[in-house]
């Protein structure tokens, strides 16, 4: 197997000179080398055929034994050298230090029709950032990773990529809801791949050490491979820079507002400088309409990263970064000012995207408060965003009485509409109809336009707990299903209609489908 290697991508960037694994600080560096672990019996579960083009193997190719060592650890490519990054953090809203790559190790950088991947093994192994953890992960945050990512693109949302999913073969100890009881998990190790895996915690930790030199070589790297459109480095560009950062975390979180995507652990170590959803953790997606609902049960006091506050949580964590960038910019106001417009931005662009979601393609006035009143009775009762949404583009405003019963299959518990809450839906759907007889367009259109934007299947929790339950078991067939479902999740799919539903009772309460934890 031949891929075109841009080893030259890393050169100028200042390595750790020690090569051997140690639990330490690194300082000065950005990376250190590290050689992935072997595993005992390596079996490939599934492999992206999207990916593999993105960066030139054929499918052929992902058969042979040299794949799967190279995308097991068990080899590496010739003339690499594999790397674990140098980053810090803000966890939970407390600055905790060193973190880096405690599992994840970068294979290459390759280049292939233009664009720039690098390939990284996440549950590879002990690097010098794996703290008192062994480096490895378990099958089920594997198939959640692996699936989601993928997912994710399709629906159209930033975020790194999963090239393959493999068994490793070893045994992995873990205590899934940290209340001491520990098991053995089948050990799983997935290849994801982006442009770039650098976090917002990557600058952080320079700047926390006052080491602003090498702060300096990884921000004009950054804007070097990534941001060239920017300009040399100045200080002129290192605000752009930021503006540019500030503007893709945000239309990131759009996004994820859009489909209901919750990501769990909004940690500046889990940002991404490129505005990449990354590091599918304790994850979930939105099934009753609930700006308070968060699925990590380690934030389940505070709430932190809620639904509802992921827009907040996304300007802290960009506050944050421009912290780190400061001692290279040494003016306040110009950073302010851009942190400013990305609260303008919110308003505007998260407005738009629910005018897109309710089919509405002019600007009123009074649509603020049609969205307000909707998202109000949404969280009255528990109601299924996804399937709320998707039935809404069968409305008919020419008969706004019939509106509850378009969206019936939305809501959990029909008694609750119909002893008290039936009144305000047809207030509603009575102003809704009217705000559509003013826009005019064509119903067709209309239903064509929402659909473009409201899913019609997502990777509903309780979806990812039963290929994982399935591949426990050794059956994989799951896996392949859902990752071919959600390629087109936008599509009718009449023989996969059973996925078009709300979750069952069995999984309301059940840990992975509405609990998780960061164990992984
Ligand atoms: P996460 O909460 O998964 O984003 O991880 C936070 C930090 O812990 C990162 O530095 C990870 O690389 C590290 N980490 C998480 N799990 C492990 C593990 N099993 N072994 C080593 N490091 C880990
Ligand atoms: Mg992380």
């Amino acid at each position: 197997m031949k891929l075109n290697n841009r080893d030259t991508f890393i050169k100028n960037l200042p390595a750790d000179p020690i090569l051997e694994n140690s639990r330490r600080q690194v300082l000065q560096s950005c990376f250190s080398f590290v050689t992935p672990k072997r595993t005992k019996k390596p079996e490939l579960l599934h492999v992206s055929p999207e990916m593999l083009e993105n960066i030139g193997i054929s499918k052929e190719e992902a058969t042979e034994k040299s794949f799967l060592d190279i995308f097991t650890g068990n080899d590496i490519l010739p003339n690499t050298k594999p790397y674990a990054m140098c980053y810090g953090g803000h966890q939970f809203g407390n600055w905790a230090g060193q973190l880096g790559d405690g599992r994840a190790i970068n294979l290459t950088e390759i280049a292939h029709k233009n664009n720039h991947w690098a390939l990284q093994l996440k549950g590879a192994g002990e690097t010098p950032y794996s703290r008192s953890a062994d480096g490895l992960a378990v099958l089920r945050s594997s198939i959640r990773e692996y699936l989601c990512s993928e997912a994710m693109h399709h629906l159209g949302v930033p975020t790194t990529r999963a090239l393959s999913l493999a068994l490793s073969g070893d045994q992995v100890l873990r205590d899934v809801m940290y209340d001491g009881n520990s098991s053995y998990e089948k050990g799983a190790i997935v290849c994801r791949v982006a442009p770039s895996f650098l976090r917002f915690g990557n600058y952080e930790i320079f700047t926390a050490r006052q080491d602003y030199d090498t702060l300096k070589t990884l921000v004009d790297y950054t804007i070097k491979h990534f941001f060239i459109h920017l300009g040399e480095p100045s200080k002129e560009t290192y605000l752009a820079f930021f503006g540019e950062v500030v503007q893709r975390t945000l239309d990131m979180i759009i996004h994820w507002q859009r489909v209901g995507f919750v990501h769990g652990v909004m940690n500046t170590d889990n940002m991404s400088i490129l505005g990449l959803t990354i590091d599918y953790g304790p994850y979930g997606w939105l099934e009753g309409f609930d700006f308070g609902w968060t699925p990590n049960t380690t934030d389940s006091q505070h709430k932190r990263y809620r639904y509802g506050n992921q827009p907040n949580i996304g300007l802290w964590n960009l506050y944050q970064l421009a912290n780190a960038l400061y001692p290279l910019i040494e003016e306040v106001e110009p950073l302010e000012s851009i942190l400013d417009q990305y609260r303008t931005d919110f308003e505007s662009k998260s407005l738009q995207m629910m005018r897109s979601k309710l089919g509405l393609t002019t600007v009123e006035e009074s649509d603020k408060s049609l969205i307000e009143e909707l998202t109000d009775i949404l969280e009255l009762t528990e109601t299924d965003m996804t399937i709320f949404f998707r039935l809404l583009s069968n409305f008919n405003a020419t008969n706004p009485t019939e509106g509850i019963e378009i969206v019936q299959e939305a809501f959990y518990d029909l008694t609750e509409i119909s002893d008290g809450f039936s009144q305000k839906w047809k207030d509603w759907f009575y102003r809704y109809a009217n705000r559509l007889e003013q826009e005019g367009l064509p119903a067709m259109e209309r239903k064509e336009k929402m659909n473009a934007i409201n899913p019609k299947y997502v990777l509903r929790n309780y979806m990812a707990q039963l290929a994982i339950d399935d591949a426990n078991k050794g059956n994989y067939a799951l896996i392949d299903e859902l990752f071919q479902l959600l390629k087109k999740p936008y599509d009718e799919q009449p023989e996969n209609e059973k996925w078009f539903a709300k979750r069952p009772d069995w999984a309301r309460n059940k840990i992975g489908c509405s609990m998780l934890s960061c164990s992984s």
